[in-house]
């Protein structure tokens, strides 16, 4: 007889998830029924809440904000299982069954999110409650009426039926816009047949142009027509990174950079895959969308729920970074064409945009040839992962060992659990570590994701947080450990980051703690912080030792590592400033009104955020995915407004000197302010009580070498 009791695995919905007992067939056959049951208590919820309404009773947090969580949290512990496996077990039959579901459950996300009767008992909670709600309850309660509002939830039915029509026709536009600049991407390709054409180009890059010209049904030139080779060609060049990058970078062809440059800055800009007016579309929307929201303009509606708040204070982070990068940047050109003359350009030529990636690989290798490949035996990532737990231990006052018993469940043999215990040594978190890539299952990048959150259990028990770590760096062979590129240090560092903020959380709201309800351009602070440790000599002496010979890493590599860092950073700031400040003011400057197009927009900014105007083709905005298909939109900014944070929190470090005790303290302040309060105060306010003061761009300044002695 079949046991109707038995939970299925994929409901569990507490605890650690049974991995191995999860099947596709399982998240066909599940997901429909939770959806079901989540359908039906929140059609409960709503006729309670009606009822409560109709009374005009006051609502009480239990009544609103817990059913509304306990649902979510349901949908989010069984969901949440799928997508990490979808991310780190892909399977053909896996991915179908997570296709099948997805839209399911985007659905029910909306219903949710669009309630009326929800909107109106949160705002009657509100109401009702706001002098003795506590200030994480607030928070919590003001973030979630934002983003219903954000929804059109607040709009009466004729302005609903606009916001949603203008809504859907948004993303259709998105859509059209990423499939034009893939499509313009893939449309242009180029065969070289001469040598000299390829010269300088790595052989790894030129055995995948003659893969390419090979798959484009593309033989040798003459009688006998042989199949490309990397030796002898031909080679088929296009305008995807793997392609464009090597060419632009390495190729001793000026004309070819030329002409490559010109293909990839004019992707769909014109005739039938053109973006222009696409652009133009969007723009108008989104202010229309702004404007039924009740902003003036749609960076208004991007910063309302963001740290930043106001579009001034973009700009001012912005311009401070500028006039840092600017004549740092303008050193860097005039560098490179020294470098060029020397490397017998002629004087009166002048470097233009398709020189400037070559001849800065020209300069590095010159100033310091950093082989990030030749480092892989200092950093065996069972001495990283050493290193980075007594970093932790001396900062943060936490114990980091490694769970040995059997039983925990896992995915892959290759995972390990590790647990995380304060200083009385009772243990307050653990972690999952996914380390090394596997081609065809697990997806590309790194990244930190929740598998439990910090929480009250209904028994009043409390749920410690588990974080899922997973990277994708080289696996161990028979006879090596896994010898990590210092890039790859870097993010396990970067998702460390992550991780302690989700983990030394001391929220017990679930909905604010950890990184939940943390502002988007401040999510980086805790995850860029531990970054900069990578370049801490002291850090690094725990770290970067030879795996068979235990040596140091040398001072000499240690340096260029360093001098990497800085290399240009001029430049690379001031183009980062040049795409934040075209996002924000197309998102608050622009519309027809305006009396100029996007681009005599960008072109004005690019006056002051770049050091050689962009040339004519130069159609950047209509490739700028990010903010037009991706969910950048007047917010690509935060790149530099966390950078900006994580490098003065670092700073306070550096200021703390060596002094043990100095060190301990600050470290103690982080952790009790910017990894323990997470999503439950203002990020400002969490900055402030950590730093004692607001946020500075002096710190970011220094570390990238933009401090100018006039
Ligand atoms: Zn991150």
């Amino acid at each position: 007889m079949q046991n109707h009791q038995a939970t299925p695995a994929l409901l569990k919905g507490k605890g650690l998830p049974n991995y191995k007992e999860i099947s596709p067939e399982e998240v066909n056959s599940q997901i429909p029924k939770l959806l079901k049951s989540l359908q039906k208590e929140l059609a409960t919820l709503e006729t309670n809440l009606e009822n409560t309404l109709n009374k005009d009773e006051p609502l009480k947090w239990d009544e609103v904000m817990n059913p509304l969580y306990q649902m979510g949290e349901k949908l989010r512990w069984s969901w949440g299982v799928i997508s990490h496996l979808n991310g780190v077990c892909n399977s053909p039959e896996l991915r179908n069954a997570y296709s099948a579901q997805q839209p399911e459950i985007v659905r029910f996300g909306n219903k949710l999110g669009q309630s009326k009767v929800i909107y109106n008992s949160l705002l009657k909670l509100k109401d009702s409650f706001s002098d003795t709600l506590d200030e994480t309850q607030l928070r919590i309660l003001e973030a979630e009426l934002l983003s219903m509002k954000h929804r059109g939830v607040g709009l009466d039915a004729a302005q609903k039926n606009v916001f949603n029509a203008n809504s859907e026709k948004l993303a259709e536009l998105s859509n059209k816009f990423s499939n034009n600049v893939l499509d313009a991407t893939s449309a242009w390709s180029l065969l070289l047949t001469d040598p000299s054409d390829v010269e300088g180009l790595p052989e790894r890059v030129l055995s995948n142009l003659a893969l390419n010209a090979k798959s484009a049904g593309d033989t040798s030139l003459g009688s006998d027509s042989l199949p490309p080779t990397k030796e002898k060609g031909p080679w088929r060049i296009g305008l995807d990174m793997p392609s464009y990058i090597p060419v632009i970078t390495y190729s001793k062809n000026r004309h070819l950079r030329e002409v490559i440059y010109k293909a990839h800055v004019s992707r769909a800009s014109d005739g039938k895959l053109s973006n222009k007016s696409t652009i133009e579309e969007i723009l108008l929307l989104r202010k229309e969308q702004s404007h039924l929201l009740g902003y003036k303009n749609w960076a208004e509606v991007s910063l309302a729920s963001k740290m930043a708040k106001e579009i001034s204070n973009v700009e001012k982070l912005l311009e401070e970074l500028r006039s840092a990068a600017k004549p740092v940047a303008e050193k860097e050109l005039e560098e490179l064409q020294q470098c060029a003359y020397r490397h017998g350009d002629s004087d009166d030529n002048n470097l233009a945009p398709w020189d400037i990636s070559f001849w800065s690989e020209k300069l590095r290798q010159e100033k310091f040839d950093l082989d990030q490949e030749k480092l892989r035996p200092w950093f065996p990532l069972p001495q990283v992962l050493n290193g980075l737990f007594s970093l932790c231990e001396k900062l943060f006052d936490i114990k980091i060992r490694p769970a040995l018993e059997e039983g925990i469940p896992k995915w892959h043999q290759d995972v390990e659990f590790f647990r995380v215990f304060d200083q009385n040594n009772i243990e307050i978190a653990s972690f999952y570590l996914d380390p090394y890539s596997r081609t065809g299952s697990k997806r590309g990048g790194a990244w930190m994701d929740e598998c439990l959150i910090r929480s009250r259990a209904d028994n009043g028990a409390m749920v410690l947080p588990v974080a899922y770590l997973v990277c994708n760096q080289t696996p161990p062979t028979e006879n090596t450990p896994s010898l990590m590129s210092f890039e790859e240090v870097e993010t396990l560092f970067h998702e460390f980051g992550h991780g302690l903020q989700h983990m030394l959380t001391t929220v017990n709201y679930p909905q604010a703690a950890g990184i939940n309800n943390v502002e988007w351009d401040a999510v980086e602070l805790p995850s860029q912080f531990m970054e900069n440790w990578c370049l801490d000599r002291s850090t690094m002496n725990g770290i970067a030792k030879h795996w068979e010979t235990g040596e140091q890493l040398p001072e000499k590599e240690f340096e260029k590592l360093c001098l990497s860092r800085t290399f240009n950073s001029g430049m690379a700031t001031l183009r980062q400033i040049h795409f934040a400040l075209a996002d924000i003011r197309l998102h608050s400057q622009w519309d027809e009104s305006l009396g100029i197009t996007p681009d005599e927009l960008r072109r004005k900014i690019a006056e002051t955020t770049t050091v050689i105007n962009p040339i004519k083709e130069d159609q950047f905005l209509c490739a700028f995915s990010h903010i037009f298909a991706g969910g950048y939109s007047a917010g690509y900014y935060s790149y530099k407004w966390s950078e900006v944070l994580s490098a003065d929190a670092y700073s306070a470090f550096e200021e703390a000197g060596l002094e043990e005790k100095e060190i301990k303290s600050t470290g103690k302040r982080f952790r009790d302010t910017v990894l323990s309060l997470g999503g439950s105060r203002s990020p400002s306010e969490v900055f402030v009580s950590f730093r004692g003061r607001a946020p500075s761009t002096k710190a970011l300044i220094r570390h990238l070498g933009l401090l100018h002695s006039s």
